[in-house]
């Protein structure tokens, strides 16, 4: 289902720019204020509810921190499980982890290593608010299907165009951004 040109702005005008942080430089996209704002939030998870129910899904992943709010909102929408994909030594079972790189040195996010084992080959969508380089979401599309799962989509409210993070992503799933900043 399409957004009207109307609900995207809506959406859009929700999303706060605070400017160098976490440091000089970076426009931080501040999702708080869609959160808080009822008629932001209804219409972006309504879209997405209409937008995803026909893919036959098994699954959402949400991406630590931010990625868990939509998800988990969007999964109980659909009458789905959610599964968190945390950042290093915050899951409590045995888990499979993914390194990627940062602007400066590395990072790392996990999954419970049985996390989609109910359902073999489980369908998955990805979620995130934010796509920018996609080291991020590449890794945790990386850990989708190394723990048996097939992670069809990835989702984020945001995407930062003028950076490849798309373009890289799309060599290993499907991606829709509902709003583009270039
Ligand atoms: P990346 O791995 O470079 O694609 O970064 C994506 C992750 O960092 C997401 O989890 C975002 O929440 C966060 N992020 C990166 N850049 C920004 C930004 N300009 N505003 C808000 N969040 C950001």
């Amino acid at each position: 289902m399409q957004l009207s040109s109307e609900h995207r702005k809506i959406i859009e005008d929700s999303i706060r720019d605070i400017k160098d942080f976490p440091k000089p430089g970076i426009i931080f996209k501040d999702i708080t204020t869609l959160l808080n704002n009822k008629e932001a939030y209804s219409i972006l998870m309504n879209h997405l509810y209409e937008k995803y129910k026909e893919y036959n899904l098994d699954y959402i992943a949400g991406i630590d921190a931010r990625g868990f709010i939509f998800g988990a909102t969007l999964a109980q929408m659909l009458g789905l499980g959610f599964v968190p994909i945390r950042k290093k030594g915050k899951l409590p079972y045995t888990t499979i982890s993914e390194k990627y790189s940062l602007e400066y040195g590395i990072d790392e996010i996990e999954v419970h290593i049985d996390a989609f084992s109910k359902i073999q080959n489980a369908r998955v969508l990805l979620m995130d608010d934010l796509i920018a380089t996609g080291g991020t979401a590449n890794a945790a599309a990386t850990l989708v299907n190394q723990a048996g799962a097939n992670c069809v989509e990835a989702c984020f409210i945001i995407g930062l165009n003028f950076l490849d993070g798309i373009k890289n992503l799309e060599q290993k799933t499907a991606v829709y951004s509902i709003i583009e900043v270039n």
